[in-house]
């Protein structure tokens, strides 16, 4: 064995220890670390020859690497969407690297049943009832994709088209309607080789994000009967506005759609007794995106799709080949997903829905949506700072007086908060999206003081 390999090898108990107490360290500290630090060129090092062993290469990560990194997964950074991870979720994701098993099928290990259990606890969290199967992948992104290309597929069936062997070129082009979609909604649709002008966007009702059911009734008209995919939006980026899903449902008797809900942090609203209406409908969309790593606040890479047509998934995503378990009544995940080897994602989130329970993470989402408002409420104090959308969920939309540019720029310098622009309805905006689990009001407080000092002075 090459002698750093077999000196970790050897000093492996103290190895993790070491490790254990400078991830101590900077959890401890995650509270005051800037939040978003200016990029620092880091000088290139020269590819390793022998290696320094894990102390080495630890150092060198301290000193060379660790500074740059943000506070993201600390009570401030607002940019995005972006969750943190509770202290069962990385127990979990620790043991996942420690147990290192492939959750792509069931040979010789329990561990995809434990994704299996992971999912279905998901799924009831969020109201879908027994008719959705799920799988997790790697973010929201992918569980769009996932869902869209069994729309694809349905959309073909319908047509008397096997997309999956045929190819797309058999079926032509096909419709997706949607409001506000996510521009990871048009990525996914470039992917699937049905391009992103395949994306007819719907009007939305006046000064929302959320898509006027009539205007999307006429589009389906206009298809004269000609079957398509409709992207719901239940919880829009800029604003987190909600579709009206039952509205949408209701179409169904007249026009042939497969829905897909993008719920990717919205489905949360499902957790809060209050806003739980907003994705009353969800159970009934033939697949549904959640993101994981956002308000479950898990780490990255984890979403889950679900999906009422698990037998379409796998026409699409099955690989067969005589050294891999067929198909069966109950699919591996790996004739369900883009990956075919995958990490035992479910893991992370496992141990936190164990740890913490249902109670525990809506008072989680409940804490992020009152910081979210009283962010809001202390914004409108501000001279010149305007809220563009009433705070409906977790996400507060403002324009600020000034350059914006340098008003982003500047609280990013402050090391107190991280927030990201954006344009909304035309108009420059700054985004604060709440929803890690360690942020209180007083951070919303402290936010607010930051901007107050920032634009007025
Ligand atoms: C974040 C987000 C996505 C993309 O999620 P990733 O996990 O970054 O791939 C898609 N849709 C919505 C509504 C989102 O908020």
């Amino acid at each position: 064995m090459h002698s750093p390999l077999a000196d970790d090898l050897a000093t492996l108990p103290h190895l993790l220890q070491t490790v254990r107490d400078y991830a101590v360290s900077v959890l401890d500290g995650l509270g005051e670390r800037p939040v978003a630090p200016p990029p620092v060129a880091v000088p290139a090092a020269p590819l390793p020859a022998a290696g320094a062993g894990t102390a080495g290469a630890l150092a060198a990560f301290q000193q060379r690497w660790a500074p740059g990194f943000s506070g993201s997964a600390g009570p401030r950074y607002l940019g995005f969407v972006t969750g943190g991870t509770t202290p069962a979720a990385l127990a979990g994701d620790w043991l996942t690297g420690v147990f290192d098993q492939n959750g792509s099928n069931r040979s010789g290990s329990s561990a995809a049943d434990l994704e299996k259990e992971t999912v279905a606890w998901l799924g009831e969290m969020f109201g879908l009832g027994p008719g959705h199967t799920g799988a997790f992948v790697s973010g929201a992104t992918m569980s769009n994709l996932v869902g869209l290309a069994i729309g694809r597929e349905w959309i073909g069936r319908r047509l008397g088209v096997d997309v999956a062997r045929q190819g797309l070129a058999a079926l032509g082009p096909i419709t997706v309607l949607s409001g506000t979609a996510h521009s990871s909604v048009y990525k996914a649709l470039s992917i699937l080789g049905a391009g992103r002008d395949a994306l007819r966007p719907v009007a939305t009702l006046p000064d929302r994000e959320a898509v006027d059911v009539a205007a999307l009734a006429e589009a389906l008209e206009a298809l004269d009967g000609r079957p398509a995919i409709v992207v719901a939006n239940a919880g829009t980026v800029n604003t987190v506005d909600f579709d009206d899903l039952r509205a949408i449902l209701a179409l169904r008797e007249r026009y042939p759609f497969w829905l897909h809900a993008d719920a990717a942090f919205g489905g949360f609203a499902a957790l809060s007794p209050e806003h739980a209406h907003l994705v009353d409908g969800l159970a009934e969309a033939d697949s549904v995106c959640v993101d994981l790593h956002k308000w479950l606040n898990v780490p990255y890479d984890a979403a889950v799709q679900f999906t009422r047509r698990r037998d379409l998934q796998v026409d699409v995503f099955q690989n067969a080949a005589a050294y891999l378990p067929a198909v069966s009544g109950d699919p591996d995940f790996f004739h369900l997903t883009p990956e075919n080897s995958r990490r035992l994602r479910a893991l992370a989130a496992w141990f936190t829905l164990a740890a913490y329970g249902v109670a525990g993470h809506r008072e989680i989402v409940t804490r992020a949506i009152a910081a979210a408002h009283r962010l809001g409420e202390r914004l409108t104090a501000i001279p010149g700072v305007r809220l563009l959308a009433p705070v409906r969920l977790n996400v507060v939309c403002f324009s600020v007086p000034g350059d914006l540019p340098a008003v982003v720029r500047a609280i990013a310098d402050s090391g107190e908060a991280f927030l990201t622009p954006t344009v909304y309805q035309g108009s420059p905006a700054l985004r604060a999206a709440f929803s890690n689990w360690r942020t209180a009001e007083s951070d919303a407080d402290r936010v607010a003081g930051l901007l107050h000092k920032l634009l007025t002075s």
